[in-house]
């Protein structure tokens, strides 16, 4: 309506053939219409109602501290889950909970030979958490739905909210899904006491059952996740919206220089066989390595140990652990190959031996769809958001849901780069306009995806 009348009037300008109105003016007043009208057109997720439910869902589990004890399984996280199906039946979604607890809520699309779009997130937390790591990208999802539902519009492909299963005790609920959660790690106990399989139960999947929630490959069409970044990046930048390139890949390994104990005070400097010192040298030597790459690599050395650990002993064996990550395992790779050519000249050097053993962690790198990173990027500068492209250094259900579907996720700023602790913080409006770019993203490939 606005947009015609807008065309019109600036029609009868263009012909009353006034000398200073030019066909550029004609032009421009076009394009301005054209722009006003994809602007009004463009549905907004409701900032208010969005932070009222990140509220809401706060109060399940908080602690004296200010905390969040909402770790999975727990009464607090069986509350909040009640909590949040009945929120979702009420906005119209057809509401499940598959065999990993999964909770699962469908909208139907217009043609239903398509593969759907999935969304969503976790709710559980770290012991003593925030109240964003999880249900940022949960609570928005179920506000996109709402909007959707309100505004009347429909998509072609089915629309898919998931909310896995204990994320933070090792991706449960999207492992399960991506069919690498075996019978047997379901005997391990998560953080609420319960083993894995009591915790399953406790809410209402079936531990007996979990192999057929396995989905096949190209069961969805995308999957997109919104997170808080839990690093600094973008706040530091002052972008606010991440484009993930993907979730890295992570490395472990032990290192032990081995040298010979002796008394502190009675064995000569240049007598020793000191292990410390290889170690010294090798600390000093990963951070210098790790910086010598371009990229956003990282490489730490969180523990060491020397034995026998006293202050007047020389120490007999120091060990150390390196952790590598970044999104390609081949960088990691050649950054080690290196330390490790450092670390056995260290050793010689100081008359040590050395033994390094590859631990598994079985963490390879989850990498977004490039697809799905445009859409993202080109959904956030359409709404007038400035963006940056980075990797994720934590892990997230997507790095599972890559194994079956083409993923994208979107990350928001955290205060002071600060999470899994009580201060963690995203504003209500960083929040909204996730949401906002996630829903753009999810009507953008609903259009282009075939
Ligand atoms: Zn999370």
């Amino acid at each position: 309506m606005l947009l015609h009348q807008i065309i019109n009037a600036s029609k009868k300008f263009y012909f009353m053939k006034i000398t200073f109105i030019s066909k550029f003016s004609y032009f421009f007043l076009l394009v301005f219409a054209l722009s006003f009208h994809a602007y009004s057109q463009t549905i907004k997720v409701n900032q208010e109602r969005l932070t009222t439910l990140i509220k809401d869902l706060s109060s399940y589990g908080k602690n004296k501290d200010g905390g969040s004890d909402r770790v999975a399984y727990s009464s607090h996280d069986v509350a909040a889950r009640k909590f949040l199906i009945e929120k979702m039946k009420a906005i119209g979604l057809d509401v499940s909970v598959d065999f990993a607890g999964n909770i699962i809520g469908k909208r139907s699309g217009s043609n239903p030979n398509l593969k759907p779009i999935a969304f969503g997130s976790h709710i559980d937390e770290v012991p003593n958490g925030g109240d964003y790591d999880g249900p940022v990208g949960s609570m928005s999802a179920i506000e996109i739905m709402q909007t959707l539902a309100e505004s009347q519009t429909s998509t072609k492909h089915p629309l898919e909210l998931i909310i896995f299963t204990n994320e933070e005790g090792g991706v449960i609920g999207s492992r399960a899904m991506a069919g690498q959660l075996s019978v047997e790690a379901l005997s391990t106990k998560s953080s609420s006491g319960l083993t894995q399989a009591e915790g399953i139960l406790a809410v209402g999947g079936d531990p007996d059952r979990i192999l057929e929630v396995k989905k096949a490959k190209g069961a969805y069409a995308a999957f997109l996740e919104l997170h808080i970044e839990q690093g600094g990046n973008l706040e530091r930048e002052q972008k606010q919206i991440g484009v993930v390139e993907g979730i890295v890949a992570i490395e472990w390994w032990q290192f032990t220089f081995k040298g010979f104990a002796n008394h502190a005070g009675t064995t000569p400097m240049n007598s020793r066989k000191d292990p410390m010192l290889p170690a010294a040298k090798f600390i000093l030597a990963v951070n210098e390595t790790v910086l010598s790459y371009d990229g956003a690599q990282v490489g730490t050395v969180g523990k060491i140990e020397a034995f026998p650990g006293a202050g007047n002993v020389i120490p007999g064996e120091v060990t150390l652990n390196l952790e590598l990550r970044d999104l390609s395992s081949e960088k990691i790779w050649k950054i080690y190959a290196e330390l490790e050519a450092k670390a056995k000249a260290f050793a010689a050097a100081s008359n040590t031996e050395l033994s390094i053993v590859h631990q598994e962690v079985a963490s390879e790198p989850a990498l977004a769809d490039p697809i799905m990173q445009k859409a993202i990027e080109r959904s956030a500068t359409e709404l007038g958001f400035s963006t940056m492209y980075l990797p994720s250094g934590a892990g997230h259900d997507s790095q599972e849901m890559a194994r079956i579907a083409p993923i994208g996720m979107i990350f928001i700023r955290s205060k002071n780069g600060i999470s899994h602790a009580p201060q963690e913080f995203s504003s209500s409006e960083d929040i909204a306009n996730g949401a906002n770019v996630l829903l753009q993203t999810i009507l953008l490939l609903d259009q282009e995806l075939k």
